[in-house]
């Protein structure tokens, strides 16, 4: 397909450090696709299995990679296993940010305030230790489902899905450790992936986008603590949405720019921001393999005037000793974990994190808390398929590994017939990994992917 780049954006790239633009216009015209996807370090996976055939490493992440081609990510069990995630490369710099501003072996909170579909929220939670807590937030109510189920794949107990306003945020001022705001914005980065996006491109949005992202921006900043740090992330190449925003942050939030170092031969631009000189760092599809992003960190260094950190009386429904006695053989370690009753059903958070999770609840809206294990009925748990894909479920319970073909019958939620069963609750595996679960009965096998999940094409 022909692309056709508004001149208007070309026009104003002129001033955009790093940008050449025969080189720019020629990489639009090449119909490169470039796909990488990002392993879940809790999840090993063996790449033999999959159907991804990997090329080569993303230079600036630990576990990202280039494939040789898109293959069909439905039809590979490993992907619906949580064993990675599909990223575009230049994102995975993310990794970089975190870890050169803060210290990641640390108890951190940490909140991705614009966070569907979860490609930002995955490797945070890859990053941060875990004894630290996530707040994954999606404002739109239709995205934060695909946000739910992707951290849900991912299988981690210290992540809480909110659906909030970025207002929202301003009952817990002086709060977070870090804020990462990957924030919704004009699209140009993405222009050759989605060439459609260049219709829907003009100078009004970009203006109307920077005035969303400083209103975003100074919703959340109250709920960073002193000494704080905020990532702001776009995938656009305006300086409106970019540098003017970290011009914005540091003229009106007294900010600290947090330079990030590079290699030389990621050739990553690092651009300054007009007035305050602020470090940014552009990535460009005609320098990198990647597509267009803009990246920069901050410290806050001054104390919200609103008071100190909120604290909350409301009290979780613990659950009693005969309740546990029944949840105790599905979990690998139960010892650093806390388990409450919310909506009927029975939730493992970090025991270091029931304080918090209180807290969150009294005020913003949770969609998604730590792993849900199911409901407990007449003193036996009903197991949820959140619980079958986590990273804490015992490695104890019956298991099946299935075949390729028996593994997408699974996923396509069809009848199952398989050989040396033992009756009961079972896990099914491929590779080594979690699909979900089956009960088998005396009779037949009772399939129990979630519904909504399940693989539609044959
Ligand atoms: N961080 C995500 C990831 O890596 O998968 C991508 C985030 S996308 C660039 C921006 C997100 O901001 C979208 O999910 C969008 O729904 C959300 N959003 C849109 N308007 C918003 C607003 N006014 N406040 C906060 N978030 C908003």
């Amino acid at each position: 397909m022909e692309k056709h780049l508004p001149s208007s954006l070309l026009h104003s790239l002129q001033y955009a450090q790093g940008f050449d633009a025969n080189d720019f216009i020629r990489v639009h015209q090449q119909n490169d696709s470039i796909v990488s996807i990002r392993t879940n370090p809790a999840k090993s996976i063996n790449i033999a299995q999959s159907v991804v055939q990997i090329d080569a490493k993303v230079p600036w992440s630990s576990n990202g990679f280039y494939l040789t081609e898109r293959p069909s990510f439905t039809i590979d069990p490993l992907f619906h296993c949580g064993a990675y995630y599909v990223q575009e490369a230049s994102s995975m710099f993310l990794e970089q940010a975190l870890k050169q501003t803060c210290d990641l072996a640390k108890s951190l909170k940490v909140l991705d305030l614009c966070a569907a579909p979860g490609g930002k929220s995955t490797l945070i939670q890859s990053m941060i230790s875990k004894d630290s807590l996530l707040v994954s937030n999606e404002v739109i109510k239709t995205r934060v489902s695909v946000l739910s189920e992707n951290i849900t794949k991912w299988g981690a107990v210290n992540v809480v899905v909110t659906n909030n306003d970025p207002r929202d945020f301003q009952k817990l001022s002086n709060y977070f450790d870090v804020i990462v705001v990957d924030a919704p914005c004009s699209g140009s980065g993405l222009f050759r992936k989605d060439p459609h996006a260049i219709n829907e491109w003009s100078e009004q949005n970009v203006m109307l986008c920077s005035q969303r992202q400083q209103r975003i921006l100074a919703d959340v900043m109250c709920a960073l603590k002193p000494g704080g740090i905020l990532i702001y992330s776009t995938c656009s190449f305006s300086i409106e949405e970019d540098e003017a925003i970290a011009d914005w942050l540091s003229s009106e939030y007294a900010l600290e720019s947090m330079p990030i170092q590079l290699n030389e031969e990621w050739n990553i631009v690092e651009s300054k921001s007009p007035k305050a000189n602020a470090a940014g760092y552009r990535f460009y599809p005609d320098k990198l393999k990647g597509e267009g992003f803009f990246l920069a960190a901050f410290k806050k260094n001054k104390e919200d005037k609103s008071k100190g950190e909120s604290t909350s009386k409301n009290s979780l429904e613990l659950m009693s000793k005969t309740e546990l006695a029944s949840i105790q053989h599905w979990i690998k370690d139960i010892s650093n974990l806390s388990f409450f009753k919310w909506k009927d059903e029975c939730i493992a958070v970090p025991h270091s994190k029931l304080k918090e999770i209180i807290l969150l609840q009294s005020c913003l809206y949770l969609r998604k808390v730590g792993i849900s294990m199911g409901a407990i009925i007449r003193n036996e748990l009903i197991p949820s398929h959140e619980l079958a894909m986590s990273t804490i479920v015992s490695n104890h319970i019956n298991t099946i590994e299935l075949s390729h073909d028996q593994a997408l019958q699974y996923l396509r939620k069809t009848d199952l017939t398989l050989d040396n069963t033992i009756n009961g609750w079972t896990l099914v595996k491929f590779g080594g990994l979690a699909l979900g679960l089956v009960k088998v009965m005396p009779n037949r096998i009772n399939n129990y992917y979630p519904k909504d999940w399940r693989i539609l094409n044959k």
